[in-house]
């Protein structure tokens, strides 16, 4: 029977005043007390000691001892607490054990590890797709496993927005994309996901464009030098031939453009790339392409100014370089009306390197800015045929920046015009070179034509 404390306590008193009472009968009430006293008090150490022995023996979650009054209350209440955690226990066990199952099923990796990279958790397909090994490689290093630099950069570095796809550490035929997400005090969950098929999909289609490519250079190399031939001696052909002559040249002559980009697209998506190792000296080759682009001009006579505030230079492949810059300034002439004003301008602050192309051309909508990196996009359908664009320039853009840790800005107003601008890390940035003066170049201006 369950009783409360003051019932307890009553008891208590009730055996007190008992053995005053005996003790007042015989005369002796303070021996008599006393001697109640200590029996209760042996009796209590005596409980204790089965208290102790029951929560330290491996029975504890047998029955409890036997016992009367407060301490058979006290075991009871114990031995019931105890049986509850029990089976909430064995409830979050089998949780456990099922979510494990569960994840054990997955095709995708899934991993868990502290902030540090500590690793804590992981499925069955972690140790299939990156070799885990259950056991010895709990409380490793994750980096310590996944041995790609670009690994460790990413799991630090805390953007996760972009995915990462890197080989397998134990199977270096599968690719794997890995996707991390931030949990609890920034713990890390991660999934791993084999992209093998897709990868080698897109390998198939680079190569089928960049072999088509170059299988259709040389025929295309045949056909317009002798269309080129031909137009040179026109007038030895009959008049209605004059014009169909100059056409297929014209067309001719896009095409090869249309050839060179898309070799050059590949080139830039297969890696062979010195970004790392060469540098670029920028304002040299600016000065370069805006000769090319007055030339461009022409007739058309932009007003076509170069600013570099800064002479250093970047870490970079020139012609990748030479490649994206051309087309934003190219780009910038064929869409500005004859007397348009271009600005060029590299400057460098506290957050990297800058190339801002501007003009006060026709501008783009701002519904076509998102897509206008995408290939054979084309904000005007109808104005690329005036033009002659291949529709791969700001796709090309792209690429070089992405392999210069760069990105693109585009800002653009209709009818008022637009600017371009790349921005570079600053650990692309190199020694400065002996000149460092700001200098200002102006190019079909009345200055420089003088
Ligand atoms: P294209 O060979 O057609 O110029 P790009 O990829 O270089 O191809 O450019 C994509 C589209 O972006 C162009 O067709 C044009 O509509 C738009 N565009 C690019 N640069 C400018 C600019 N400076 N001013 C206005 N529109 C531009």
């Amino acid at each position: 029977m369950h009783r409360n404390w003051s019932d307890h306590i009553k008891l208590l008193l009730l055996g007190i005043a008992l053995l005053l009472a005996v003790g007042l009968l015989v005369g002796q009430p303070g021996w008599v007390l006393a001697g109640g006293l200590g029996a209760y008090l042996i009796s209590v150490l005596w409980q204790l000691k089965r208290l102790y022995q029951w929560v330290h023996s491996p029975d504890f979650d047998d029955e409890p001892p036997r016992a009367f009054g407060l301490w058979g209350d006290l075991f009871e209440t114990l031995f019931r607490a105890q049986q509850v955690q029990l089976r909430a226990q064995d409830r979050m066990q089998a949780l456990i054990n099922r979510v494990q199952e569960s994840t054990n099923t997955l095709r995708d990796a899934v991993i868990m590890t502290d902030a540090n990279g500590v690793l804590e958790w992981w499925n069955l397909a972690a140790e299939q797709l990156l070799g885990f090994r259950r056991g010895s490689d709990q409380g490793q290093l994750i980096y310590n496993l996944i041995r790609t630099p670009a690994f460790k950069h990413y799991f630090e570095a805390k953007q996760y927005r972009d995915l990462l796809e890197i080989p397998s550490p134990s199977r270096a035929q599968l690719r794997l994309q890995i996707q991390i997400n931030l949990f609890g005090e920034d713990d890390r969950l991660i999934i791993v996901r084999d992209v093998t098929r897709l990868h080698q999909l897109e390998q198939m289609r680079r190569d089928f464009v960049s072999n088509v490519s170059h299988e259709m250079r040389t025929p295309l190399t045949v056909i317009s030098g002798y269309l080129e031939t031909m137009v040179e001696y026109a007038d030895q052909f009959p008049p209605r031939w004059q014009r169909p002559l100059n056409t297929m040249a014209q067309q001719a002559q896009r095409m090869e453009a249309l050839i060179a980009d898309l070799i050059l697209l590949a080139k830039l998506e297969t890696g062979e790339r010195e970004v790392h190792t060469r540098t670029t000296d920028v304002p040299a080759l600016l000065k370069a392409i805006r000769d090319d682009a007055t030339a461009l001009s022409g007739d058309r006579k932009h007003q076509i100014s170069l600013v570099c505030d800064s002479q250093q230079s970047l870490l970079g492949d020139d012609h990748q370089l030479r490649s994206a810059f051309s087309n934003l300034i190219f780009n910038a002439v064929k869409y500005t009306p004859a007397g348009g004003e271009i600005q060029i301008r590299w400057f460098v602050d506290s957050e990297g390197a800058h190339l801002s192309v501007r003009d006060n051309g026709i501008g783009i909508d701002p519904v076509h800015i998102p897509r206008l990196t995408e290939r054979f996009y084309r904000a005007d359908p109808s104005r690329h045929k005036e033009t002659g664009g291949t529709g791969l320039g700001l796709a090309i853009v792209k690429h070089v920046l992405l392999n210069h840790d760069g990105r693109l800005e585009i800002r653009s107003t209709p009818g008022a015009g637009s600017e371009f601008i790349c921005h570079f890390p600053s650990q692309r940035l190199t020694e400065e070179t002996e000149e460092t003066e700001a200098e200002t170049v102006l190019a079909n201006s009345p200055e420089s034509r003088q």
